[in-house]
């Protein structure tokens, strides 16, 4: 039985990684969400001038960052975190284990994040704490994240990215921060080929919203939207074209119209479910509608005064 398990889950795994070149030189690590334990991000990678690549997001889990390198020919020269979620920033921990010299970029808010009394570090307290009487599935995954939440010196970047335009790897690169879904997010446009690689601010099966300011997600979807891309590469999900981001975006603000409405959050869901069809097969659906009805509890119709408490950072 333990071993059946472990066989389905790996070729879950190996499915979730099946890369996909989207331009020369422009490659896609696509995440995984797969059931029983937590996501990773899509991780984008860039050639670099010169040989070696630049690759945005790391992932959580090792197949994943493992799988970026190989991809990479074992040759990446430098990481660009779009914003602190384990998802997207732990591989950080691997890599410069393998590859001692990389250098990271990622915005001022991973520093904080990880500070003591930072998110990250309450969250690392929080699974000290729940780890003893967690079943052992539950612990098996929150020992990932304690694992990486154990090397913060390894998940910092060496340069904190505040300027819009940027030279990395010899590519050049448009990069907005935002503070819509984490407090610092970055995307980052990739010139010579018209790739924006958008982080958490689109996500499928639904956007996530754990430390989401809502309307302030809104806003830096519409500075998205005014940029000058072919494709968008989502932080979790297929890419899209610019007509697939748009479908998504007016999902977003559908979802967002209709919990302001106080409408229920099933009927929320469905409408969101609509928008978002192309994209869900039936296991998505179900997802989507319990994700919806978690952030409206959560988040979206949550006493007036948590609903905008992510809006508050510093
Ligand atoms: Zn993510």
């Amino acid at each position: 039985m333990h071993a059946l398990f472990l066989l389905v889950f790996a070729l879950l795994c190996g499915a979730a990684q099946a890369q996909q070149t989207l331009a020369p030189g422009v490659v896609l690590v696509p995440g995984g969400f797969e059931a029983g334990r937590q996501p990773d991000g899509n991780s984008l990678l860039l050639q670099a001038e010169g040989g070696g690549w630049l690759l945005i997001d790391s992932g959580r889990h090792r197949a994943h960052t493992e799988a970026a390198l190989a991809v990479a020919g074992g040759t990446v020269r430098a990481v660009l975190n779009t914003h602190w979620h384990l998802d997207h920033l732990g591989g950080n921990a691997w890599l410069r284990a393998q590859r001692p010299g990389v250098q990271v970029w990622a915005s001022a808010a991973v520093r904080q994040a990880l500070a003591p009394d930072g998110w990250l570090d309450r969250y690392r307290r929080q699974l000290v704490e729940a780890l003893p009487s967690a079943a052992p599935a539950q612990a098996a995954v929150m020992r990932v994240d304690l694992e990486l939440l154990g090397q913060p010196d390894a998940l910092r970047p060496d340069h904190e990215v505040s300027a819009s335009a940027l030279t990395l790897a010899g590519r050049p690169l448009q990069v907005g921060v935002e503070t819509a879904v984490s407090g610092g997010d970055l995307w980052v446009l990739d010139r010579a080929s018209g790739t924006l690689a958008a982080g958490d601010l689109v996500t499928l099966p639904v956007p996530f919203l754990d430390t989401a300011c809502p309307p302030a997600w809104r806003e830096a979807l519409a500075r998205l939207s005014a940029q000058p891309f072919q494709r968008l590469v989502p932080g979790h999900g297929p890419v899209m074209s610019r007509a697939d981001f748009e479908r998504w975006r007016g999902g977003f603000e559908a979802l967002l119209d209709c919990a302001g409405q106080g409408l229920h959050p099933a009927a929320c869901a469905a409408v969101w479910r609509t928008h978002a069809a192309p994209w869900l097969d039936e296991a998505g659906q179900a997802r989507a509608g319990s994700m919806v009805g978690y952030y409206f509890k959560t988040l979206l119709q949550a006493p007036p005064e948590q609903r905008e408490r992510f809006c508050r950072r510093p």
